[in-house]
């Protein structure tokens, strides 16, 4: 449907209350007629306006206080959280979230916290780990105690079976009972017809498959039926330094609360270092570089390392009930009000560390205060729009991501609203505090037509999109979309670029890679002083215009072709399509 009204008709018959023309300008996604875009800019105006770098610092300040205690799922700093939010969502006059009539969606988890020993044989020699500086070890079996007693040692190259790149690392062998060992990320295949580059019809080249995710190497341990599965940490491939998971693997951590107690999964589930991976190998006879250039291959088989591992874990285990937090802003067209856009953030962070002196609240302050603080202002940012959107939209702050994405997780398999009815998720996790940029990086590039209207109105900020610098991190397979798409849901991740306005080139990449190195995940994660929120403000109403606009046009977004999304999308659109004709 095209539309070139002229601005003043349109604002004549807004005023008017011909509310049918406004949506029609917002229906048209031919974005090249200036006028269309002013019209829809004056309409939004009141909306967009609420964003602020003030509003935004305010919230972050709240929720990165001292008195939320770094917002540790089932901590004192979770009731504050989910009673901050609920307050904040009623006074902007938003609906309860859930269909019960109440702002909250309990997510009942179990907390574990692993006290583990670990020690390792091989050539007579005993190499002996210290926990958590050369390893992590920990159960997600609803157990007191696990213990693995002389289990053969086996390495596994990347650990992943693939039928799509005819890749299988386990061939034949049998590791059931053994202690499998692998490699973080996927498989790095050099391009036969150029070897500077890398192979991208495997694992997606440069970029990170799911299969590279260490949730993904430990799902396929289990289900080979491995006593315990350990994973060799790499800066590098992993795309984080190993003390973020030496930090979180010394802390309580959490699962879903499974009715079968997560009986399924490997007994022991583990990280080592390096250091400690090399000296395991060459105890054993083995050269780490040529295990490491062995997996590479197609015909890569499992290789026993003559040697032992043992394990002895203590589990204290509590059950307790964290919350998702939903707020609803009602479509206004009766037809379509049941049908869905979804903004999620996630409120939790690393709680505190009583064991630490000094500071001991990990405040958590830019991951993820700055994000729920974000989807509060978008929330408040709806509810200033004189003509509401046609479909729902639902504001989603979730508990648990840090943990292993349990909330997003938790909504996603018992989601609110039907998942065929819900037309995308973006998502915010770290807003940016360095100031406006020119582009903006698509985490995930390539996946959904959602980056296309991303591109589209982010045209009308003078910025372009750009695919993210380090698409082997698999930084999409890292916050709450994810389980989203994992479901079939297109999920939008996207924020600030690299190339800073009025900034030196490489700007963006230092504060990044400091921040990086220094601040993610640590106690010094706090607000600052220097901080310049004016990009996270036009992020903000970048992403307002994008769920505006889904919400208002008649096409779902939908998977590119060849994403490992599009296929559980269409199965489930599909049966809503039957049910529907079911019913007539
Ligand atoms: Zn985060």
């Amino acid at each position: 449907m095209k539309n070139n009204l002229p601005l003043l008709a349109v604002l004549g018959m807004l005023a008017i209350g011909c509310n049918e023309s406004a949506r029609q300008v917002a229906d048209n996604t031919d974005a090249s007629a200036a006028t269309t875009a002013a019209a829809d800019s004056a309409l939004l105006q009141p909306a967009l306006q609420s964003i602020t770098a003030a509003d935004i610092l305010s919230r972050t300040t709240v929720l990165a206080s001292d008195a939320f205690e770094g917002r540790a799922p089932g901590s004192i700093g979770e009731d504050s959280t989910v009673n901050y939010l609920t307050r904040q969502f009623k006074k902007m006059g938003l609906q309860p979230g859930n269909p019960d009539g109440t702002y909250v969606q309990n997510v009942p988890l179990v907390g574990f916290t692993a006290q583990p020993k670990a020690s390792f044989e091989a050539g007579g020699k005993v190499i002996k780990l210290n926990f958590p500086t050369d390893y992590v070890a920990l159960t997600k079996r609803f157990v007191p105690e696990i213990d693995i007693n002389n289990s053969d040692m086996v390495f596994v190259g990347y650990g992943i079976v693939a039928p799509e790149y005819g890749w299988d690392d386990y061939k034949d062998v049998d590791v059931k009972g053994k202690t499998i060992v692998m490699l973080i990320n996927d498989p790095a295949i050099p391009d036969p017809n150029n070897s500077s580059q890398l192979d991208s019809s495997m694992f997606g080249g440069k970029a990170m498959t799911y299969y590279g995710r260490w949730t993904y190497k430990y799902e396929i341990a289990a289900e080979k039926g491995a006593a315990a599965a350990v994973i060799i940490h790499e800066t590098g491939p992993a795309g984080y330094p190993y003390e973020v998971i030496s930090g979180s693997h010394s802390r309580e951590n959490f699962d879903i609360n499974m009715p079968n107690k997560n009986m399924d999964r490997a007994k022991v589930e583990a990280w080592i270092t390096t250091e400690k991976a090399k000296e395991l190998f060459s105890a054993a006879g083995k050269d780490f570089q040529q295990l490491k250039q062995a997996a590479l291959q197609k015909d890569f088989k499992p290789i026993p390392l003559n040697a032992k591992a043992n394990f002895s874990i203590q589990n204290k285990l509590r059950e307790i009930q964290s919350k998702n937090v939903v707020a609803k802003l009602e479509g206004a067209d009766p037809k379509l009000k049941d049908e869905y856009v979804v903004y999620s953030a996630h409120w939790d962070h690393l709680g505190k560390d009583p064991s630490l002196k000094g500071d001991q609240i990990y405040n958590g302050a830019l991951d993820n205060a700055t994000g729920t603080a974000g989807l509060l202002e978008l929330a408040e940012a709806y509810t200033r729009l004189p003509q509401k959107p046609k479909r729902s939209i639902l504001f989603l702050a979730v508990t648990g991501e840090e943990k292993g994405l349990l909330g997003s997780k938790y909504y996603a398999t018992n989601p609110l609203y039907p998942l065929n009815k819900t037309l995308a998720d973006i998502n915010m996790d770290v807003l940016n505090a360095y100031g406006p940029t020119e582009d903006v990086t698509v985490i995930g590039y390539g996946n959904s037509t959602l980056e296309d209207v991303l591109a589209q109105e982010a045209k009308k900020q003078n910025r372009h999109i750009v695919p993210e610098s380090s698409p082997e991190n698999g930084g999409f397979y890292r916050s709450d979309h994810f389980e989203f798409a994992k479901q079939g849901v297109p999920a939008l991740y996207a924020e600030s670029g690299v190339v800073a306005r009025n900034q030196p080139a490489d700007y963006v990449q230092k504060w990044q890679e400091n921040y990086t190195a220094n601040d993610y995940h640590k106690l010094s994660d706090e607000v600052r002083d220097d901080w310049n929120l004016e990009g996270a403000v036009e992020d903000l109403k970048l992403f307002f215009r994008v769920g505006y606009r889904v919400a208002n046009t008649p096409k779902y977004p939908q998977w590119k072709e060849g994403t490992e999304f599009k296929a559980r999308r269409e199965a489930s659109l599909a049966a809503a399509d039957s049910t529907k004709t079911a019913v007539k």
